[in-house]
């Protein structure tokens, strides 16, 4: 396999204000070429130290994506660090100088002097044409491994390397295919998760395994390159049969759904509808289900009820079962479930109450203390957990992620 490193030019990127993001959106088409990117470097406009790295990139790997300092300023100097680099001379290209000339004349300008800077080619490159600014880029082969000189500005840069550099690295490179199998777990923490999985993925280099967690939410992603669609297809299904066994029910889905996504496809085929009742979470549980095209065939609403009263109120949670167990307590999360379900009308209703934090209000149940509860034909079910976690928003994370969770086993 082919490595690359990408070299961001700009002292710009070297403060607090400007980040490089060329390097994500070519790291990305790289990958999928089957390229690893192994190193990159932000490096300020310094004609010396910028040629320092391109000549310790390109001793360390096949490509070398450079990107930025191409303008026709004193401080572009990425052109003259290239030539520095590969110890080769720059000429001056006639035509790419007519064609600058020409867009300024285009534009009712006359073109500055310097602009003709951006003329000068490296010896023996292949010019890359631009066709969203005035620098040209440069593809210079130094006998197998490639330098590439892309204009900073990034349509600049994503244009020019879609037209011209994606078709040279198809050429060179072998054909590649990749394949994702994206999975989606709850039910378990991260560490659980990791400890679970790990003597299956660490058996395979190809394919790469990524695994993401956030607030309770954790993804597997196992990314197979292989030379034809049938080898990636046969690696992942055999890593899949694997995890199966390990994992069960505790994957959600095997394409990367959501699992508000995974609960509505569930009950659109049922034909059913789903209310729900949020204290802790004040809206954020029916914000992730009406995040979902397509909600209205089963979410018929939800009632905010912040305060004992209202959960009085509109939801009929009895005043006693307030006084004897508390706001936050599996009483009356059953009660405010049950109080959604009777009163929306709907088959399903999700309930919430529970302690976010920073503090407790004395009687109130410890920080990170979440009861969910489940109303449906066959009754109500109610979960518990005390989350580990201090802060507020994650506590209240954790609870939009049980409850879902809580309805998805029961669908
Ligand atoms: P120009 O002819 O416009 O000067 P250039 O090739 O010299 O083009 P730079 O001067 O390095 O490019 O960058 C121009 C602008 O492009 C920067 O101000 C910045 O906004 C953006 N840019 C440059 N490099 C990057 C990068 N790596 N990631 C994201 N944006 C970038
Ligand atoms: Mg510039």
């Amino acid at each position: 396999m082919k490595n690359a490193e990408i070299i961001a030019v700009g002292s710009e990127m070297l403060t607090p204000t400007r980040v490089d993001t060329n390097s994500l959106w070519l790291t990305d088409r790289l990958n999928a070429l089957g390229v690893e990117v192994v190193a990159k470097y932000v490096v300020g406009d310094d004609r010396g130290r910028l040629a320092g790295t391109i000549a310790q990139s390109l001793a360390a790997s096949d490509l070398v994506l450079i990107s930025g300092g191409l303008g026709p300023t004193e401080d572009d100097v990425t052109r003259d660090a290239v030539a520095l680099a590969l110890k080769r001379e720059q000429l001056f290209h006639a035509p790419i100088a007519e064609a600058i000339e020409a867009r300024f004349i285009r534009m009712n300008r006359v073109m500055p002097e310097i602009n003709k800077r951006q003329a000068m080619v490296i010896a023996g490159a292949e010019i890359l044409s631009n066709d969203r600014g005035t620098a040209p880029g440069q593809w210079i082969d130094t006998g197998g491994k490639v330098v590439m000189v892309l204009p900073g500005p990034p349509h600049e840069l994503k244009s020019m390397f879609e037209r011209e550099c994606q078709p040279r690295l198809e050429n060179m490179l072998p054909p590649v295919v990749i394949r994702t199998l994206a999975l989606r777990i709850s039910g378990m923490s991260e560490s659980e998760l990791d400890q679970t999985i790990s003597p299956i993925y660490k058996k395979y280099e190809n394919p790469v395994t990524t695994v993401l967690a956030h607030n309770g939410d954790m993804q597997v992603h196992f990314r197979a390159r292989c030379a034809s669609v049938d080898e990636a297809e046969a690696l992942l299904s055999e890593i899949r049969e694997q995890v199966d066994e390990v994992l069960g029910t505790r994957i959600y889905s095997h394409e990367g759904e959501p699992l508000e996504s995974v609960v509505g496809r569930k009950l659109v085929a049922s034909g059913q509808t789903l209310a729900v009742a949020e204290s802790a979470t004040g809206g954020a549980l029916a914000d992730r289900i009406t995040s979902v095209a397509g909600s209205s065939a089963y979410f018929l609403g939800g009632f905010i009820t912040y305060s004992r009263a209202l959960k009085t109120l509109l939801l009929g949670v009895p005043l006693e079962t307030l006084q004897a167990h508390g706001a936050v307590s599996a009483e009356t999360a059953k009660a405010m479930a049950q109080g959604a379900r009777e009163r929306s009308g709907a088959d399903w209703a999700l309930s919430i109450t529970g302690n976010a934090g920073p503090s407790t209000d004395g009687d109130e149940a410890p920080v990170g203390s979440v009861f969910v509860a489940l109303a449906g034909p066959e009754g109500v079910e109610v979960q518990h957990r005390v989350w580990p976690a201090s802060d507020r928003q994650r506590v209240r994370a954790f609870a939009g992620q049980m409850a879902l969770d809580l309805l998805n086993r029961n669908l």
